[in-house]
């Protein structure tokens, strides 16, 4: 089944965790993909060498998004290489936690300048090839903390807050051009961003997820791929909380 085939995708973050599973996923439904990472270029290469080793087309592209240049460098080698982007997944985030008492002006800036200005600037590329097509795929990875807020996250909670305004504003902006804007919050999912979580709060955590079990990437990449893909063409400026039941 190759539902996206001749669609050409860029994952911001796509070297690890659930921005690794979304590339994957979308390349397994016939997807070209453009890897984004930050540093680590060999989980990059990881990734696109699977993908042709599954007779997918893939590259690496090293581009810090939260920095202007490199975020439009990034679209546009998308476009250089493949004559276009169809499907944009803004998944790129970090967090820097903190109570608000000991986090410094900077933990707040570091982190709303990767997880949303990263998006909003991949976005603005985007959107004016997506227009040209007049058709696109814009899907923002936010979170339950977005939705719900969480202590020790003024930061985190702010940006991915703010990425479910920027999706329902852009949505209303480019519908017209048959281009869809949506967001998928997860829950908990087991990544390098969440491994070093104290194993007292993993398991208290458990108790707080009706489903019973933390999210996969997995999870999250199924989710992904289906708002990329035609049957969802009728979706926009929706978001897609995926938690296992937890914010509900
Ligand atoms: P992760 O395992 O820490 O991976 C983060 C990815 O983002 C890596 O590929 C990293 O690249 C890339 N990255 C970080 N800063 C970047 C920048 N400035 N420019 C380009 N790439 C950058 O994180 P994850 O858990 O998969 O999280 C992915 C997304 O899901 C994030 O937006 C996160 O907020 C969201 N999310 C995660 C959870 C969770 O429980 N894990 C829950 C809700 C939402 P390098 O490999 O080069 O470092």
């Amino acid at each position: 089944m190759t539902p996206l085939k001749e669609r050409v995708a860029v994952v911001t973050g796509g070297s690890r965790g659930i921005g690794r599973a979304i590339a994957l996923e979308l390349a397994k439904r016939g997807a070209t993909v453009v890897v984004n990472y930050k540093g680590n270029a060999a989980a990059a290469e990881e990734v696109v060498q699977r993908i042709k080793g599954e007779g997918g087309e893939a590259l690496a592209f090293q581009a810090d998004v939260g920095d202007e240049d490199q975020a439009t460098s990034l679209i546009k080698i998308a476009t250089d290489t493949y004559g276009k982007i169809d499907i944009l997944v803004n998944n790129a985030g970090t967090t820097r936690d903190n109570v608000i008492m000991m986090m410094k002006a900077e933990d707040f800036d570091s982190v709303v300048n990767t997880n949303l200005r990263s998006a909003w600037l991949c976005s603005k590329a985007a959107v004016r090839a997506m227009m040209r097509k007049r058709y696109g795929r814009i899907i923002n990875i936010t979170s339950v903390s977005g939705v719900v807020g969480q202590a020790g996250q003024t930061n985190y909670s702010a940006s991915k807050a703010g990425l479910i305004g920027l999706t329902k504003s852009l949505a209303r902006e480019v519908a017209s051009r048959s281009i869809t804007v949506n967001a998928v919050a997860p829950g908990f999912v087991l990544t390098d961003m969440t491994r070093d979580l104290p194993e007292d709060l993993t398991s208290k955590l458990n108790e707080l997820i009706p489903l019973g079990r933390w999210g996969t990437p997995q999870d999250i990449a199924y989710t992904t791929a289906f708002l990329a893909s035609d049957d969802a063409a009728y979706i926009t400026g929706q978001v897609l909380v995926v938690d296992g039941g937890m914010a509900m």
